[in-house]
Parts: structure tokens; C-alpha cells; sequence
């Protein structure tokens, strides 16, 4: 990596995020961080202190020697600490002015300003983390459900780091012996038998695909599932909201358009967020919207979402299927309400494959709808132990070594010699070390990913 620079600087910054609290830390990191604490700290000398220990004192203006607060100094010495560098925090009362001040000193005394997850950026260009495990700590800071906190976890463990350097050592020992070959050519020796490396190959192809293949879990646990709820006026839309968001909140009428709340809301369904959108539609149509403006934008909801709730009022002499949402059928579950109101077998709707009864009144069947749509959208209980890759740039890289490996096959089925194969499984190595930053990344892709985290982190 020759992307080090300002790294002689001590950067710092408030670790913790805006607003009062009780506790507020500024964190520094870098060569002169303890000096720099030394400086505005009126305690014991934090240089003669050992790593890892934790200090009560006073936080002093360097300007004038005046009393800003009353702190908990811990001190990290280099490389025991989450930058790989000596690392000083300071603890204050939580006031913003506080916390301010005690930045303002320690830049007074030394320090800059850290840039948005600078501390991130040189834990990994010291080598503490790699590139997947700093963008699981962004992932992580951003979960906001448990199947999120959970891949983003294992990922910062290096669960996905351990996979790929497992698909790397397969390829750089396929690399050597091809190469080995290329140094014997003249007397024709093959020392990487070819059957062997046609099954090397194809191990390595379906090690990807099986990451590739979890990218549509990731996605799913990353961004959550976005859920249109389409049925006619008074089909009991709100009614199905209301019950599925567990909650009173929205009032629901005869008539059509007293509700108005929220544009979207979130369901959680078995630690994975449901995102059911345009709610704030579903409350404020009126039945003659529903031949204009109502069906454009129910379409485009159905259109964007990628699981649809088609519900249907059974006591409706017309059950059939809305016309335009039959192109969906693929993502839509057809769930018959008001099946208080009939008596059993009158709730079906023929040639539909996924459907489910339901009564959002009276609340029943709607835990049943719950882990149907969770069976629709994520299809797999989720094992966190395993590596999913919840990451875009992760996914194209991996599409890319897909590739690269086809065409190592290509190339054997097509008798190439050693040193061309030589240059796919090089290219092959080139997009994984991409995603672990083993190989040297682009700047403005480092950019993209730690100008992501907050300032502090
Ligand atoms: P929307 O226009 O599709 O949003 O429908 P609403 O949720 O406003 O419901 C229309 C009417 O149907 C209201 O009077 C609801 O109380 C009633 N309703 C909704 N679901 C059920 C149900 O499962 N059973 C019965 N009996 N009535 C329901």
C-alpha cells in the first residue's frame, strides 16, 4: 500500500455522536497523541503510563491555563490499538460546548481535525483491519436489525476475509505450478496435471457462486424487503397495515381518507426489516382516486416493491385479480380478508399459486401472512455463521473472478499453453485482493468507502 499519507499527523475528533449525553469522548490517534494529551491533561504524565491503563484529571485550556473539565483519559499504545497507533480518549461530560473545547485544545496543542472515518482508514492501512472488515464496521454503525448487526458482525471477524484467503491459496498454488511449467518448457514437462486443475476449477467456481448466490440474502438483509399493499377501496388496506404494524396508531374508517400518517413504515420479521411503502397512500386514497391517480400510483408502488400483498375483500362478489397486477405474479401474495365474514371454503381465488386467508379485524392469520412473506422474500432461515456478502463492491469483484475462472476453462479446453493461463490466474488473484485491499485499491474507491463513516470513527 502506498497510500499513506499525513501520517505523521495526530488526528482527532468527538468519537461520540452530537446532542447531550452524559458521557462524551474526543479520541486521538496518531505519533504525538499522548504528547498532545500530555499537553492539555493535568494528571500524571500519560507518556510514563503503560498501555491499556485509564487516568482521572483535568483537561486545560493550552491558551491560558484555564479549567475546561473534569476527564477519564485511557491510553493505547501503538500497535495494541484500533488504529495500530498510539491512541488517547478522553472522556468529558457530555456537553457539546465541552466536548468542543477539549477538541479545540487539542488542536491547539498539536492535533487536526480527523477526517469522516480516518481512524478506520489507518486501522486498515496499518494493516489491523482489511478493506471488508472496515466496511463491516461502517455496516455495523448503519444496522439497524438484527440480521444486519449479525453478517455485519461476522464479517468483521473476518469470516468473509478467512473464505477469500482460503480461494487464494487454491489459486496461487495453481499459479505456481503453471508457472513451474512455463520454467521447464523447452523439455515438455506438465507438472500440474490438467485433470487436477479442471477439478481445482470447478471447486473454486461453485465456492464463488455459493457467494454470489448469498448476495440476493445480502441485499435483502441489507436494505430489507419493500412491500406494496394493492387492493381495491375499502379492501381493508389499512385495516391489514395496522395489524401487521402491531398498532393502533392510524385510525381507520368508513371513510376513505381520514387516515394520513407516514410515508413508510418498517416491519421486522424474524430480525429482517420489511419496508411497507407509500403508507401514507394506502391511508389517503378516496374511492374515485382509484380510477386515476389510485391505480397509477398503486401500480408504480407494485412496480417498485419487491414483494406484493394483494388483498381482496371475499364478501366482494368480484374476487378476481386486478388486471394490471397479474404481470406481478411472481412477487405477489393474494391475501383474502374479511374471512370472518364467510364461511370456509368461498375464500380462494382460483389458478393462484401463493395466497393465504386472512381477517385484519379480527387479527387472525396475520402471524401466518408475517412468516409467509419472510418465506417469500428471504426463502432461507438466515445463518449468520456463514458468510453473506451484503456489499456491491464485493459482489462485482466476485462476478469478475467468475468470469476470469471461465475463462481459465476455456483456455484449457482450448489446449492454451501455461503462460496465458498464467495471465487469467493472475487477473483471477487481482479481483480478490481488490475486495480484502491486498492488492493496491483505487483512491477513489478508499474515498467512497470511509467518506461513508461519521467523523469520529
Ligand atoms: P382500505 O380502503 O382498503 O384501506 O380499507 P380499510 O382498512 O379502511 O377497511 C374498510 C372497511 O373494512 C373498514 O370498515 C374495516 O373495518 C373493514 N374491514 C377491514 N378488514 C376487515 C376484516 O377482516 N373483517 C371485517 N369484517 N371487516 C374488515
Amino acid at each position: 500500500m502506498n497510500v499513506l499519507s499525513g501520517f505523521d499527523d495526530t488526528i482527532a475528533a468527538i468519537a461520540t455522536p452530537p446532542g447531550i449525553g452524559a458521557i462524551g469522548v474526543i479520541r486521538l490517534s496518531g505519533k504525538t497523541a499522548i504528547p498532545v494529551a500530555d499537553a492539555i491533561f493535568k494528571g500524571k504524565k500519560l507518556e510514563a503510563q503503560p498501555s491499556h491503563t485509564v487516568h482521572f484529571g483535568h483537561i486545560i485550556a493550552p491558551e491560558d491555563g484555564s479549567l475546561i473539565d473534569e476527564v477519564v483519559v485511557t491510553l493505547f499504545k501503538s500497535p495494541k490499538s484500533y488504529t495500530g497507533e498510539d491512541v488517547v480518549e478522553i472522556s468529558g461530560h457530555g456537553s457539546s460546548y465541552i466536548l468542543q473545547r477539549i477538541l479545540e485544545a487539542a488542536i491547539t496543542a498539536g492535533a487536526r481535525l480527523a477526517k469522516a472515518g480516518e481512524y478506520t482508514q489507518r486501522a486498515f492501512l496499518n494493516g489491523k483491519l482489511d478493506l471488508t472488515q472496515a466496511e463491516a464496521v461502517a455496516d455495523l454503525i448503519a444496522a439497524d436489525s438484527q440480521a444486519q448487526q449479525q453478517a455485519a458482525l461476522q464479517q468483521l471477524r473476518g469470516g468473509f476475509s478467512g473464505d477469500l484467503e482460503k480461494l487464494r491459496e487454491q489459486l496461487i498454488n495453481f499459479a505456481a505450478l503453471i508457472e513451474l511449467e512455463l520454467d521447464f518448457s523447452d523439455e515438455d514437462v506438465e507438472f500440474a496435471d490438467r485433470e487436477q486443475f479442471r477439478i481445482l476449477i470447478s471447486n473454486l467456481k461453485s465456492q464463488i457462486s455459493n457467494l454470489l448466490h448469498s448476495f440476493r440474502l445480502g441485499n435483502v438483509i441489507k436494505n430489507g424487503v419493500s412491500v406494496a399493499i394493492i387492493g381495491k377501496p375499502n379492501a381493508g388496506k389499512s385495516t391489514l397495515l395496522n395489524a401487521l404494524l402491531n398498532e393502533e396508531r392510524a385510525i381507520v374508517s368508513d371513510i376513505a381518507g381520514t387516515t394520513r400518517d407516514t410515508i413508510e413504515e418498517t416491519l421486522n420479521i424474524n430480525g429482517v426489516l420489511f419496508r411497507l411503502i407509500d403508507t401514507a397512500g394506502i391511508r389517503e386514497h378516496t374511492a374515485d382516486q382509484i380510477e386515476s391517480i389510485g391505480i397509477e400510483r398503486s401500480r408504480k408502488n407494485a412496480e417498485k416493491a419487491s414483494l406484493i400483498l394483494h388483498l381482496v375483500d371475499v364478501t366482494d362478489p368480484d374476487t378476481s385479480v386486478i388486471e394490471w397486477l397479474k404481470p406481478f405474479a411472481g412477487k405477489t401474495i393474494d391475501v383474502l380478508n374479511k374471512t370472518d365474514q364467510v364461511s370456509g371454503s368461498k375464500s380462494q381465488i382460483s389458478n393462484r399459486k401463493s395466497q393465504i386467508s386472512i381477517s385484519a379485524k379480527k387479527n387472525t392469520g396475520i402471524e401466518a401472512l408475517k412468516q409467509l412473506m419472510y418465506e417469500r422474500a428471504v426463502g432461507e432461515t438466515i445463518h449468520t455463521e456463514n458468510t453473506i456478502v451484503t456489499n456491491a463492491r464485493h459482489f462485482d469483484a466476485l462476478s469478475r473472478m467468475m468470469e476470469s475462472l471461465e475463462a481459465i476453462e476455456a483456455g484449457m479446453r482450448a489446449g492454451l499453453t501455461g503462460d496465458l493461463l498464467s495471465i487469467d490466474i493472475r487477473r483471477t488473484l487481482h479481483y480478490l485482493g481488490e475486495i480484502t485491499g491486498q492488492v493496491e485499491v483505487d483512491r477513489d474507491i478508499l474515498g467512497t468507502i470511509f467518506g461513508k463513516f461519521c467523523i469520529g470513527k
